[in-house]
């Protein structure tokens, strides 16, 4: 999801010569988080691979990180808050979710580059390489037949042909506003629907989409990758979820990466924007014992924020002009601390 912010950031950041950024950047330059999905040789679906950049896209991206900022581990987390002045390039680099091709893909590029970055993974997908549901939802809104689908704790589905795009978001919107057990039975019907159909080929064509097993999370562990946690399931920890529910999308992920990979430190929640976390889930995930977590609110991380509330930005599938607009991410930083002061209240 892109935010007002980021779009207008981007806007701007085309606009902003690179010579005037670079100023920028030295003079009022705040240290900040920025993070992808996935990398794909090719898109198959541009509808269904929302998560993946193509490879030469990538590359110029992190060869633009590379040579406009310092990209450092987040391990260095707590000296660059304590000390913005001294870290006005850095970038803290992540990845969300756990795709295979994080591994395949993305890790020689990273690792020939010597960029270091975090992975967070959602663990159950781990676990039990099932897809991501909203993959799921994208796949039978845009690729079931038309005809009318009763899928429970939904309005009546009703597929047309045309306008596709429009009832995947609507149909999404509707979904993510449900807790995670509303949502396990919604999506299960849509996998039962799809395959039914007989287009569960599909999911098999969308490789892109498979996550990493637990020996491949190990293999870039082993690489320098630090490992975070995403959640269990990857859903929203907004205000339709329970307080029991939240416990275990905070717990069991450090739980699962402790014990197959080893100290798990950080958390990123999923999808990530003002709307998705609520006030019980941060302190969950502190409670949980989490060093700091991230959503996905435009603004750069300072030592007077709510440490379980940081900020990050998510590279646009096309960021050309990601080095310029890096600099004007603390523009977010008002709305951000008046949302993480609205969460504590
Ligand atoms: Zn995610």
């Amino acid at each position: 999801m892109t935010s007002r912010l980021g779009y207008m950031g981007r806007k701007l950041g085309g606009w902003i010569p690179p010579a005037l950024s670079q100023i920028l950047a030295h003079g009022l330059g705040r240290p900040a988080a920025v993070f992808f999905h996935g990398v794909e040789p090719v898109t198959l679906d541009p509808h269904l691979q929302v998560n993946h950049h193509e490879v030469p896209v990538f590359r110029a991206i992190m060869a633009a990180l590379k040579r406009n900022f310092d990209v450092l581990p987040l391990a260095e987390l707590d000296d660059v808050l304590a000390h913005p002045e001294r870290h006005r390039r850095t970038v803290f680099l992540m990845s969300d979710d756990g795709y295979a091709n994080t591994l395949s893909v993305a890790q020689p590029i990273l690792e020939e580059m010597g960029l270091p970055w975090t992975l967070f993974v959602s663990t159950r997908h781990i676990d039990t390489r099932d897809r991501n549901p909203i993959f799921l939802a994208r796949l039978f809104f845009h690729y079931m037949p038309a005809g009318r689908y009763a899928i429970p704790h939904l309005p009546a589905v009703d597929l047309e042909d045309a306008a596709r795009e429009a009832m995947t978001h609507a149909g999404i919107a509707c979904l993510t506003a449900l807790d995670m057990g509303r949502a396990n039975e919604a999506v299960a019907a849509m996998v039962a629907a799809l395959t039914g159909a007989g287009l569960a080929p599909l999911i098999e064509q969308f490789s892109s989409e498979s996550f990493l097993t637990w020996p491949q999370v190990r293999e870039l562990h082993r690489r320098g990758v630090e490992i975070g946690a995403h959640a269990h399931w990857h859903w929203p920890l907004n205000a339709a979820q329970t307080v029991e529910q939240l416990r275990e999308q905070a717990c069991r992920p450090r739980q699962r990466v402790e014990a197959e990979i080893g100290p798990c430190r950080y958390f990123a929640y999923p999808f990530g924007n003002t709307g998705d976390v609520s006030g019980a889930a941060w302190r969950a995930v502190r409670d949980a014992g989490y060093e700091a977590a991230f959503t996905t609110v435009s603004g750069t991380p300072e030592v007077e924020q709510n440490r379980f509330l940081l900020p990050r930005y998510g590279i646009g599938p096309d960021e050309t002009h990601l080095a310029s607009l890096i600099p004007l991410l603390s523009a977010g930083n008002r709305r951000l601390t008046r949302w993480q002061k609205e969460l504590a209240a």
